[in-house]
């Protein structure tokens, strides 16, 4: 698979700190990967592109972000896990949504995922986890994590976010921008940010036509200082091993009913759909692990 690309920088003495990411590679794998229909990808395109920069705002190794967009329509959930090192790993519960707005005609995300939650999980490596669960506002995304800034975090954050879908139903063009203001900015920092959202054309006309993050951060401030480019790509992380230990924790009546009726279990990846085989040796021996364990509990 082709990489991405995320950009770093600042700009006006550092009180403004700007990322971007190009994303069209991962959402195209996306599409095949769950068989996207359009609003579908968009969806999950708009979720994963700032998924990317949220790992982006993480520093050391080992640290981890995950977000869950819980809604009332047709998109039920999305789920994704960035992490520092630049991957990401994503699923959705209803990938065959077309919804189409009938007024502009654009794909209806908003309309699609309804009225829901926003949570963010950072896992920085410590005894707790940061947990933060946000209203959505728009359910268009990217307004939804800027409330989750605003809100969460108390950073002023601009968020544009995009992925144009083809006819044929593969991505045109995929990425995000975000533009926070850091602590100690001023009034000028504001009116100049401002003047850039507005005069901002949609992110994903803008990698259209120009591809390049570098340039699209570059082009925003006159001063914009780039600080980090890296490859960001799609990766998922599942193993046997934590397959075995997700099987291990369903309950006991569940796992004797696969154990008589099915013989065997087949258990596929939500994030990268790798199918893991456990034959009845394996599910016995699970079983007994599970039955030692509760004995031991109860001595
Ligand atoms: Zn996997």
């Amino acid at each position: 698979m082709m990489k991405d690309h995320l950009i770093k920088a600042l700009a006006h003495q550092g009180n403004i700190r700007l990322m971007a990411v190009n994303t069209k590679e991962s959402v195209n794998h996306l599409v095949t990967l769950f068989d996207l229909y359009p609003t579908s990808a968009a969806a999950l395109g708009r979720f994963i592109s700032i998924g990317y920069l949220m790992g982006g705002l993480l520093k050391a190794k080992e640290e981890s972000i995950s977000a869950t967009l819980k809604g009332s329509n047709e998109i039920k959930q999305l789920v994704m896990v960035a992490t520092s090192e630049g991957t990401i790993k994503a699923t959705i519960s209803h990938p065959h949504v077309t919804m189409v707005h009938p007024v502009t005609g654009k794909l209806d995300v908003g309309g699609a995922i309804g009225e829901g939650t926003l949570s963010v999980v950072k896992n920085l490596g410590l005894k707790h986890n940061f947990a933060s669960t946000v209203d959505l506002t728009t359910s268009e995304i990217g307004d939804d994590f800027t409330t989750y800034f605003a809100t969460s975090e108390q950073i002023p954050t601009a968020i544009s976010v995009g992925v144009l879908v083809n006819e044929d139903g593969s991505v045109a063009s995929a990425g995000a921008l975000m533009i926070q203001l850091m602590p100690g900015h001023d009034e000028a920092d504001i009116q100049m940010v401002e003047h850039v959202i507005e005069n901002l054309k949609p992110i994903s006309t803008i990698l259209l036509e120009e591809p390049s993050v570098e340039n699209l951060v570059l082009a925003l401030f006159e001063d914009t200082q780039i600080l980090e480019t890296k490859d960001v790509s799609y990766a998922c992380d599942c193993s046997y091993d934590r397959m075995r230990k997700g099987l291990s924790l369903i309950d006991m009546v569940d796992l004797k009913d696969i154990i008589r009726e099915d013989q065997e279990a087949h258990i596929e990846c939500q994030f990268c759909r790798k199918e893991y085989h456990f034959s009845l040796e394996d599910l016995i021996e699970i079983k007994k692990e599970k039955e030692s364990v509760h004995e031991y509990r109860l001595n």
